[in-house]
């Protein structure tokens, strides 16, 4: 292939990439259709299909379990530059599968899509080159990417992965050891591998597999009650939700109704305590007669009781 034909090609390959996001297991949502190539009228006309190569094929290789999606691909976009083989050769969109070992707990296999397979060797030279003992190997298949239906959420949580197409769902014994360690390798392994299936479950669903989500709104999930208590210390996300919707937080010390027990009289204010209710029908009704009749409301208070400030706690 000419280098000329090799930029025509590629070219007609950018938007149909463009569409594709990097993850770290969300399959390749190309088809085989997607990325055929628009070959000049000239070329067409020639071309023979008893030679016709597969439009794309994939390379496996290990990297570490915890290693991002970003961090990989961007390291092998460098090291497809320094070879001057074009960007566009690959798809950028990793999947990774769990390393079929329970001996090898800190490693994952990746997945790259090769769209132009005749680079594929070439690729592979420097996939091995780069990601040491990556063990790269062209296979003609990406893995199952599992849904909520491969999910199990019949029985009780146990010490192994809870996707049934998953090696380490094994068959729903037990492969994880049931001690500290264990329960961290198994949650590295969901994070690492399944998080985007598993962040896609109704929190119910996702708590009786033993999984705790930060908070509606956080994308954050744990086994470990440590790691979730730590992460929820530290989360700006999590303090902003329980502050605004926890049914439980003490009104008369939160910031945003601060204003309306200030102007409240004292002989009235558990009354306001009960009329804080946690729907969020309640709130919106309150918020709006705060506005609507602040002055009058406050300006009565101040004349018939003084304000009080002495609830208004900052968090
Ligand atoms: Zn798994
Ligand atoms: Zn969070």
């Amino acid at each position: 292939m000419s280098p000329s034909l090799l930029e025509d090609d590629i070219a007609s390959q950018t938007s149909s990439m463009i569409q594709l996001s990097i993850t770290n297991q969300q399959p390749l949502t190309l088809t085989t259709t997607s990325h055929k190539r628009n070959r000049p009228s000239s070329s067409q006309s020639t071309a023979i299909n008893s030679t016709e190569q597969p439009s794309c094929c994939y390379i496996q290789f290990n990297t570490p379990l915890q290693s991002k999606p970003t961090d990989i691909l961007n390291k092998l976009a460098t090291a497809l530059n320094n070879a001057s083989i074009p960007q566009d050769s690959i798809s950028p969109t990793l999947s990774s599968w769990a390393f079929p070992s329970t001996k090898v707990t800190d490693e994952k296999v990746s997945f790259i899509t090769i769209l132009d397979p005749s680079l594929a060797t070439r690729i592979v030279i420097i996939i091995r080159m780069t990601f040491d003992s990556s063990l790269p190997t062209i296979t003609d298949a990406l893995p199952h990417y599992p849904t909520t239906s491969d999910v199990d959420t019949s029985s009780e949580p146990s010490c192994n992965c809870r996707i049934k197409t998953c090696p380490f769902y094994y068959g729903g014994m037990n492969i994880f050891s049931d001690n500290p360690q264990g329960l961290l390798n198994a949650q590295n392994h969901g994070l690492h591998l399944h998080h985007d299936t598993l962040i896609s479950l109704p929190d119910d669903l996702l708590k009786n597999i033993g999984w705790t989500r930060c908070c509606p709104p956080c994308t954050h999930i744990y086994l470990s009650s440590n790691n979730l208590s730590h992460h929820r210390s530290e989360c700006n996300t999590y303090s902003t939700h329980i502050t605004t919707n926890s049914p439980t937080s003490d009104p008369t010390t939160s910031s945003q109704w601060a204003p309306l027990f200030a102007m409240c009289p004292d002989s009235h204010k558990s009354d306001l305590v009960d009329a804080i209710s946690p729907l969020p029908q309640t709130q919106i009704l309150l918020h709006f007669l705060l506005s609507s009749t602040d002055g009058a409301w406050n300006r009565n208070s101040q004349r018939k009781t003084p304000a009080t400030t002495t609830t208004h706690h900052e968090p």
